[in-house]
């Protein structure tokens, strides 16, 4: 028979930690936390199946009710209260609530004092002597049930709560009568929209369980889910808990911490209390909940309690923990756990920290980042200058880190508009709540005006590795299209799609777009790094075309550069204009004349790279794209640019129709260009080798690699081979620098190139796999304008993934397969790697180094995401 309802009591239950699958995230941690003697509110599980058989059928199944009824029975015996508040204690209530596998913070449904009605509210009035706070549990009861079982919205609540409090500010201020009406008028609503809310506490309960595992497939948990990768077929748990009570008086409460800072990964207790209130409130905001560090001055007991039970459940995980608790009359209870979320700086911290206090093992803290974030890391910062020199309009609570500029506006749907136009957004809201999600991944930063650091914005924000300032009172919304900062000196208006910048690392907005900076990761994150160099098995190099890429590769630990673009040097100052002037130029020795004069800058340009370098290799890729690229395009450019030069409109006109191409992915491109005109590449093979001369004759090593794009066929590389080695034997191979040597390699990037790998293998010293081309020749795709359709093929699920991000496996990757064995077969010194984006893909390294690549070159940027892909991949093994 299949257990579809675990029991969890104090001490003993029914389920564990490992049953993520079956219990959901929250339900197996609750069962944890009840195994390991924390005290946790009793309560019981129903499987995640249920769910899923229940959104099928549409009903509980009679086995399912009856496994319910048992687990109340077993929870009125172990704690003496009972449904329906009959008996000598306290009625029992209940907590039902969601919980999958994956945390969805916000997206499913709750509801708390579950199996109140008008006779059990008396009798907790009477038990408690708190009749204000019994009419309290009530009435957040009516609004939750209403709302999440009737679909009756609780905004249609916020009316009559707005009119009884008048201009008071929180719903603590209002006393026992003022809560005896807003009952009383609440459900007098609920009964003129027809609205029915059981009185049975029993029904209350199946019903809620039902609307909970009915929010699996709410709109805003479905896009949750599409954004975060989850599927949709795993189902939620629901938990029912027995209720205890922050909202009973001053010396109760309820929180949210986690074991360290999940902003900057820091070793304290991280989080925030609201007293006097139920768990829903910190995330709502409804409140602006104190600094965790208060609580430790009003209940230092129940502080130090706290304290405890976060190092013993970060030693049990071995991982910090996301903790929810609730105070009842100063006794603690732990509400639920779960390893927190946190920003890619915290997860790196934690991570290195958690090593060093031997926690856990080098292996184990590599695994636990998601290499695709690391880039989060060079978010900007504000620049220091600028900082000293602006004052902040308002200040708010820091809920993550980097800075960020763009126009403000005060809506989702809105930041979701201009943000899918190319805008560069900061989303202000007074808070956020998960229908505000798609407004939020797509801004470039995100503020609220209510809020701590575990209210709804914070959380996902940092999820999102977005820069957000929570809690900044000082913003007052006046209506969609405008806010006002209060001041000292006055307030400021704010109308929407005014330009401001945002620090999330102090929690300034300034008025303006103040410069940025690139962030610097701290001491921990290059100690990860080189953790994951010695365990990783494939060579990390860079794509670097300058010397500040060349400076930021060495950095971040590559081991050479795999991949120089010529191409790019010839767009710096004037060069371009000489450059133009040779393309032009009909006669051969006149265009060398112009080539000529460009020699030194480019000898400049690899001179300064191989010092940078310094013994390491450099592989400098000749000249790939198609002429057109460098002439002017529009009739205006063309005018400029004739006026610059003093030649003729017309001869440039010429040359522009000339050099225009039908196709030119597939044209005069690449080798090609060195074949039809070989005193371009001839000129920069020389500066190449001269570069290398001067360098080494300064006595620094140099290590030079040439590489040709393009090839399809021996006789290009026999061409073009011949080409180097000619000129390496006048300019190199005599005199004091005569063992300077030089490796000759090819990009493979055509499916001929790769059926003819063997006798290609035999004429070089390493080839480099171009991705980019050669996915677009597989599969005959353009680079340029897959844009435009790729996103269609990819939900209607005709491409799993787009090939020009991830390589595809079974095509493009099955041709460098058959390529790296005749490679092998035919030159067993051979050195090969790849050089397109898919060499920062993790899943794509995953590929390439099963397939026995040598090295992946790949952004700056992107070397600390190989580096731990790399090593991840040895560690899965
Ligand atoms: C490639 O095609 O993968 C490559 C690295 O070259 P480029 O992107 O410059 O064409
Ligand atoms: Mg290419």
């Amino acid at each position: 028979m299949i257990k579809n309802v675990w029991l969890f009591l104090p001490g003993n239950a029914e389920g564990d930690a490992s049953m993520k699958d079956t219990l959901g995230g929250k339900g197996a941690n609750l069962h944890e936390m009840c195994r390991i003697g924390l005290p946790v509110p009793p309560g019981f599980t129903i499987s995640t199946r249920s769910c899923n058989e229940f959104l099928k059928i549409g009903e509980l199944r009679k086995e399912v009710i009856d496994e319910i009824n048992s687990a109340l029975s077993k929870i009125e015996e172990f704690t003496g209260r009972k449904l329906g508040g009959k008996g000598e204690s306290m009625p029992l209530l209940f907590s039902i609530r969601s919980g999958a596998k994956f945390s969805m913070p916000g997206m499913m449904d709750t509801v708390l004092n579950v199996g109140i009605n008008d006779e059990v509210m008396e009798v907790l009035a009477k038990k408690t002597g708190n009749r204000r706070f019994a009419l309290d549990c009530y009435k957040r009861f009516i609004e939750m049930y209403a709302d999440v079982v009737c679909k009756f919205e609780r905004s249609n609540f916020e009316k009559i709560l707005n009119e009884i409090k008048g201009s008071r500010k929180y719903d603590t201020e209002l006393d026992e009568n003022d809560h005896e009406i807003i009952v009383e008028r609440y459900k007098d609503l609920i009964k003129k929209n027809n609205i029915e809310i059981p009185q049975d506490p029993y029904e209350q309960i199946l019903e809620a369980i039902k609307a909970v595992f009915r929010s699996w497939n709410n709109e805003r948990a479905i896009i949750y889910r599409r954004i975060h990768n989850i599927p949709d077929d795993l189902g939620t748990a629901c938990n029912i808990q027995m209720m205890v009570y922050g909202n009973l008086n001053n010396d109760s409460g309820t929180g949210v911490c986690f074991t360290r800072n999940p902003s900057n990964g820091e070793r304290e207790i991280y989080g925030e209390f609201l007293t006097c209130a139920q768990g829903e409130d910190i995330v709502a905001g409804i409140r602006l909940p104190e600094p965790i560090g208060k609580m430790r001055e009003i209940w230092p007991e129940t502080y130090a309690e706290l304290e405890n039970y976060c190092n013993i459940l970060e030693k049990h995980y071995k991982d910090m923990q996301d903790v929810e608790f609730t105070v009842e009359n100063r006794k603690l209870y732990i509400l639920q756990t779960r390893n927190g979320k946190r920003t890619v700086k915290a997860a790196v911290k934690i991570a290195h920290d958690m090593v060093e206090e031997g926690l856990i093992d080098i292996g184990t803290a590599i695994l636990r980042i998601d290499p695709t974030l690391l880039n989060q890391l060079f978010i900007p910062v504000v620049r220091e200058s600028k900082k000293k020199n602006n004052k902040p309009i308002a200040h708010g609570i820091p809920a993550s880190f980097g800075a960020a500029n763009g126009l403000a506006v005060f809506n989702s749907k809105e930041a979701l508009e201009l943000a899918s136009k190319g805008v560069k957004v900061i989303l202000i809201r007074p808070e956020t709540s998960p229908e505000d999600i798609g407004g939020m991944a797509k801004s470039a930063g995100i503020v609220t005006a209510v809020g701590g650091v575990t209210s709804h914005a914070a959380v996902v924000a940092r999820g999102l590795g977005k820069p957000c300032i929570v809690g900044c009172s000082d913003i007052v919304f006046e209506n969609q299209d405008h806010v006002k900062i209060v001041t000292e000196e006055g307030p400021i208006e704010l109308p929407k799609l005014t330009e401001i910048t945002i620090d999330a690392n102090d929690g300034s907005i300034y008025l303006g777009r103040l410069e940025l900076d690139e962030a610097k990761p701290d001491a921990s994150f290059y100690k990860l790094l080189l953790w994951a160099s010695n365990i990783k098995k494939l060579k990390v190099l860079a794509n670097a075309d300058t010397p500040e890429d060349a400076l930021r590769a060495i950095k971040f630990g590559a081991e050479g550069i795999g991949l120089c673009r010529t191409e790019h040097m010839f767009f710096e100052g004037n060069r371009i204009d000489i450059l133009r002037l040779a393309i032009i130029e009909e006669d051969r020795e006149e265009k060398k004349k112009f080539l000529e004069k460009l020699l030194p800058l480019q000898i400049e340009d690899f001179i300064r790279i191989f010092e940078i370098m310094n013994g390491l290799p450099v592989a400098i890729r000749l000249l790939d794209p198609p002429l057109h690229e460098f002439l002017p395009k529009t009739m205006e450019e063309i005018e400029n640019f004739a006026k610059r030069v003093e030649i003729p409109v017309e001869k440039i006109r010429n040359s522009v129709i000339k050099y225009q191409e039908a196709n030119p992915m597939l044209g005069l491109r690449g080798v090609r260009l060195g074949i039809l005109y070989p005193e371009i590449y001839e000129t920069q093979i020389k500066g190449i080798f001269r570069a290398a001369k001067i360098v080494a004759n300064n006595g620094i090593k140099v290590n030079v690699e040439i590489m040709i794009p393009l090839v399809v066929s021996v006789a290009e590389v026999y061409y073009l081979k011949n080409m180097v080695e000619k000129i390496y034997n006048k300019e190199l191979s005599h005199g004091r620098t005569e063992r300077i040597g030089y490796k000759f390699g090819i990009m493979i990037e055509t499916p001929r190139a790769c059926l003819i790998a063997r006798e290609l293998g035999k004429l070089i010293d390493f080839a480099s796999f171009g991705t980019n081309d050669l996915t677009q020749t597989v599969i005959g795709l353009s680079r340029d304008d897959a844009g435009k359709f790729l996103g269609t093929y990819l939900e209607k699920h005709i491409f799993k993934k787009d090939p020009f991000i991830s390589i595809d496996k079974e095509g493009v990757g099955r041709l460098i397969e058959i390529a790296v064995q005749n490679l092998r077969a035919a030159n067993k010194n051979i050195k090969i790697g790849v050089c397109g984006e898919h060499g920062g893909d993790p899943e794509s390294i995953e590929f390439f180094q099963n397939c026995g690549l040598d090295y992946v070159s790949v952004s700056p940027y992107r070397i600390p995401t190989a580096t731990i892909a790399s090593a991840q991949t040895v560690l899965k093994e």
